[in-house]
Formats: structure tokens, C-alpha cells, sequence
């Protein structure tokens, strides 16, 4: 199912705002899969490369890359609302340590694609063909906008991309599934750019630990708006539409994909809000950066987000 949607409509994969080195104002990126493109078209030489990459930075992701491998070259990127082109040379280092974290994000769509969730590569959990067939009635996420205020659309950074009515992607058109995938997603590339930055650190490299820290932190807090994004399509269904309430709650793979995204997500949070401790002096450089992003992006979601603690508890718990 997942699958099919690809080839229909136009899917923002990731969306992520970084600082920039020559203006004063963050800079906006989204990224796309190219539709033409299959998996197949990079060399396999781009692969190895890549995979060589991440062995010696997070060999835990060596064999995701192994089954799923995305590579930069078949997608499309937006810069500020302007397209760029991209020729991503995997032997030019600095350019996969740029891409990494959005290789990991794409490669687990790709293998999320045979109706699955990653929680991380050695855990992949597949939806029953009797729970993809009840979760395919399901109705999309942009009904949501009747329990989330416009306040909160308006403040949340990816609401419009993922959960708007004009929202194209599978995070919107696949309902609470395609949400869960988009939330594998980010948990995923999060916390395998932080097991960069550990291992980083271990080498002695501070400068690149803090090149990977920067990269999670500009998507870390895709947990609070999706969080914000699950919650209200549970708590919707369970206002305005109990019978699929009924059927999420015995939706026992999607559940215990939420729960696992959510322990691993939680554990990522925390190594970020522990950096400063971890970093000492070299958190300067990192300080400025987690203000922006705390203050533009964390803060209103942490709070508005516990509008939705019951329905989200809901999600974790065992028939
Ligand atoms: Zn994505």
C-alpha cells in the first residue's frame, strides 16, 4: 500500500531547517523523491561507498544501507522554496557526511515501502495482511484540523507538508500508517546521526561530533509534531469516528511500532539535551542553534502536545 502511494503523489519525505554559513536567517530544506528513479540506479560502487561510510561511523546502519540503500541522486530537493540539483559524489566524504542522516530517513521510507515499520535495523515490524486491510479504510490526516487549533497549525513546522488538506504525501493520504512510517522515518535518521556523533566524539574528531548533532537537531523535534500528529488522529477517530477508533486499538503492529519509535526517539532527546554536559566549552558553537530551535520549535509543541497524552497512552498500551 505504501508502495502504490508513492507513485501517485508528489511525497515530501523530510523537511528540515539548518543554519546558514553566509545569511543570518535559517535556511529551508525539503526533499523529494524523484518519480522516475528506481533504487536501482545508482552504481553500486556509490553504495559501497557509502557503506564504508557508515561503518566507521554507525555500523549499526550498515546493513539497512545493505537492503534499502536511497540514494541522494534520485531525489529532489528544495532550498527555500528553490529547486536545486543534486550530484551527490560518495567519494567526496564531506558530501555523505552532509547527506547521511537523509540517506537514513529515505533508506527507511524505502524499506518501510514493503509495508513495515523500522524501529532500527535489526527490528522490522510488518503489518498482517488483515491489519493493512482494516488500516486501508482509514480516513486521512488532515481531519485532524478539528482538534488541533489554528494556532497549532499555524505554529507547527511541518503540519502543512505532512497533515494539511492540501498535503499529497502518505503521512496524509495513508492516515495514522502513514504517519507511523514518517515517524519511523526521523526517529531513524536521528539516531543514527547521533550514533555518528558519539562515535565522532570517541575519535577525538569534536568537529564532526558537532556536524551530526547539528543534523539531528534539526529534525529532533519532528517527535513533538508528530507525537502532536498521532495523538489528534487517535483522538479524532475516538470523537468522531469510534468504530476506526475501535480498529486502531487492535492494530497491534502499528501500536507496538509507536511504542518502540517513541522509547528509541525519547533515548535521542536525551543525548541532545545532554550534549552541553558532553561537549563542555565546545558547546558554545552548539548553544545558539538549540536556543533557535527550542524556542522556534520545541517549546509551543512540548506543551501543546499534552492535549493529546491520553489518546497517545492509548497507542501504548496492550489489549
Ligand atoms: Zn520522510
Amino acid at each position: 500500500m505504501l508502495l502504490i502511494s508513492n507513485c501517485f503523489f508528489a511525497q515530501v519525505h523530510e523537511q528540515r531547517i539548518v543554519e546558514s554559513n553566509q545569511l543570518n536567517a535559517p535556511v529551508f530544506i525539503s526533499v523529494e523523491p524523484l518519480a522516475e528513479k528506481s533504487e536501482n540506479y545508482q552504481t553500486l560502487s556509490e553504495k559501497e561507498y557509502v557503506i564504508s561510510f557508515c561503518q566507521q561511523y554507525a555500523p549499526e546502519y550498515v546493513s539497512l544501507i545493505q537492503s534499502s540503500y536511497s540514494s541522494p541522486n534520485n531525489w529532489s530537493r528544495t532550498v527555500n522554496g528553490v529547486g536545486q540539483t543534486i550530484n551527490f559524489n560518495p567519494q567526496n566524504r564531506e558530501e555523505i557526511i552532509k547527506e547521511f542522516e537523509t540517506i537514513i530517513h529515505e533508506t527507511t521510507h524505502h524499506k518501510n515501502s514493503f509495508s513495515g515499520f523500522l524501529i532500527e535495523p535489526s527490528v522490522y515490524l510488518v503489518l498482517s495482511e488483515q491489519e493493512r486491510q482494516i488500516s486501508n479504510n482509514f480516513f486521512n490526516s488532515d481531519f485532524i484540523a478539528r482538534v488541533v487549533s489554528s494556532e497549532a497549525q499555524d505554529k507547527i513546522f511541518r503540519y502543512k507538508t505532512y497533515v494539511s488538506k492540501q498535503s499529497g504525501v502518505g503521512a496524509n493520504v495513508e492516515g495514522i500508517v502513514g504517519l507511523m512510517d514518517e515517524y519511523s522515518a526521523y526517529q531513524n535518521g536521528c539516531t543514527a546521526a547521533l550514533i555518528a556523533y558519539d562515535n565522532a566524539l570517541k575519535n577525538k574528531d569534536t568537529t564532526l561530533a558537532i556536524t551530526f548533532l547539528k543534523s539531528a537537531m534539526a529534525t529532533h523535534y519532528a517527535y513533538y509534531e508528530f507525537n502532536i500528529f498521532i495523538g489528534a488522529y487517535v483522538q479524532y477517530a475516538r470523537l468522531y469516528n469510534p468504530e476506526v477508533h475501535q480498529q486502531i486499538l487492535k492494530l497491534n503492529t502499528l501500536k507496538r511500532a509507536y511504542s518502540l519509535n517513541t522509547q528509541r526517539f525519547l533515548n535521542s532527546l536525551q543525548i541532545i539535551q545532554s550534549a552541553s554536559t558532553r561537549l563542555k566549552g565546545n558547546y558554545r558553537s552548539v548553544k545558539y542553534t538549540a536556543d533557535y530551535y527550542n524556542k522556534t520549535y520545541v517549546d509551543f509543541e512540548k506543551e501543546y502536545m499534552k492535549n493529546f497524552d491520553s489518546d497517545l497512552q492509548a497507542l501504548k498500551s496492550n489489549p
